[in-house]
Formats: structure tokens, sequence, C-alpha cells
């Protein structure tokens, strides 16, 4: 990976993508393409990123029957992504079988895992039937995910701690919900300041609005690595 950062490329059209992209040119930044971006310019677009050389996490979260998810792998694989995420909830066969397309390639994506979304509260899940507490049940998931053969997990800022505890110290954990010390919070909740998450473990980081909102997005990243060399 070129760094640990990854770009939210969470906007509507092609043309602004590349523009993020652009303005980003030769400073290592890695970019995240989620089911906004995907879901309205395709496949194409993440070639064509790909092409530019850069690094891509294709942020579509498969949570289907372990065949469909396989193949959605390998074809996100077959992309050229260096990250996809599945849900951990779609359970250890659904996993492992993901596992076992990648295998097939010499050189496979990270596979990452989302436990419990972190827009989900206590009463949420509740609701959808689970009866530990949000700590208790992103354990039990990481640690299913890495038994699956998953590499990692996506996490809060908040859980890097247990899923280090949990998973050790070899197991990948990106984490979005980042927030500069010069950057507007946001609608983000449970945040920390990069050099903090990089202090408590993570590996990867998503940032999407203090760099691609900001005025002079060259000078926001540049500011973020040397907030970086703080961790
Ligand atoms: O602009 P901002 O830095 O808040 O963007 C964060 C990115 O990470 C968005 O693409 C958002 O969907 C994603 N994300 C998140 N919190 C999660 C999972 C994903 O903010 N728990």
């Amino acid at each position: 990976m070129k760094s640990k950062i990854f770009v939210a490329l969470d906007v509507e059209t092609k043309a602004k993508a590349l523009e993020i992209v652009g303005d980003l040119k030769g400073l290592g930044a890695c970019f995240k393409i989620g089911k906004q971006l995907f879901t309205s310019t395709g496949p194409e677009l993440v070639r064509e990123i790909v092409g530019m050389g850069e690094d891509v996490f294709l942020d579509l979260k498969y949570h289907d029957i372990p065949n469909t998810v396989a193949k959605a792998g390998a074809a996100a694989a077959e992309l050229g992504v260096k990250i996809f995420n599945v849900h951990a909830s779609g359970g250890r066969k659904m996993m492992e079988a993901v596992r076992e397309e990648m295998n097939k390639f010499t050189n496979p994506p990270l596979v990452l895992a989302v436990t419990i979304l972190t827009s989900l509260g206590e009463e949420d899940i509740r609701e959808v039937g689970f009866d530990r507490t949000i700590p208790e049940q992103i354990a039990k998931l990481a640690k299913l995910a890495k038994d699956s053969g998953m590499d990692g997990v996506v996490a809060s800022p908040l859980e890097i701690e247990l899923i280090r505890e949990t998973c050790g110290k070899d197991f990948k954990i990106l984490t979005p919900g980042i927030r500069p010390a010069f950057a507007a919070v946001n609608d983000q909740k449970r945040i920390a300041t990069p050099a903090e998450a990089l202090r408590k473990g993570a590996d990867f980081l998503v940032i999407g609005r203090p760099i691609t909102a900001a005025e002079n997005r060259r000078e926001a990243f540049l500011k973020i690595l040397e907030e970086c060399k703080n961790a």
C-alpha cells in the first residue's frame, strides 16, 4: 500500500472523483470507493483509477450466500483493488468461501470484515436479535472473521484496542471516524485524530471530508501526514 491513508471518494460523479484523485497525485494517498460512487459510475471508474497506478479499497460490504460473495470478491480482485470488505455476520461459510477464492490469486487483495456498523447503538442491535453488548458482539465477530480467514476488520477508533487484544497484532484494522486536529467533526461521533488512531494500533485510516471538502486538498493531506508523525 502506498500509505496508511485512504481518502473516501464520497462524490456522485466520475468527474468529481477524478478531480480529487488528480489533486492528490504523487502524495501517496490511497482511495476508497463506496456504494454511492460505485452504483452511479460502475466498475469502469475503479479500473480507471487502478489503471492510474492508485491503490483502491472497494467498500461494498458484501453480505450474501457464500458462492455469491466469493464470486463478487473474485470480481473485485480482477479489478485490481488492494482491499475489499464483507459483513462478518454473513457467517463462517461465507468468509471461508471468500478466502478460498482469494487463494487462487497470486497477489490477492486484503479482505476485511465489518463487525457491527458504528451507526448502530445498543437498542438497535437488540432489535435485530443480538443479545450481547456492542463490544462483546464486536469481539465475537472479529474473532470469527479471523478464524474464517479474513485479513482484518473495519472498526471505529474506540474499538481498536479491543480488537488488538482479541485478534492479535497481525490482524489488520482499518478505521474511519478520523478527524485531524484542524478539521470539522461533521456528523461523526466516535472520532479520533490520525495520530491517536495509529497509536492505538490502526493499520489504515479512512478520511473523507477533511480532505475532499478542503479548500486545498493537497495541503490538507500533507497536514494529516504531518500529524501522523506524532503517532
Ligand atoms: O467524510 P468522512 O471522513 O466522515 O468519511 C468517512 C468515510 O468512512 C465515509 O465513506 C463513511 O461512509 C465511512 N465509514 C464511516 N464510519 C463507519 C464506516 C464507514 O464513516 N463506521
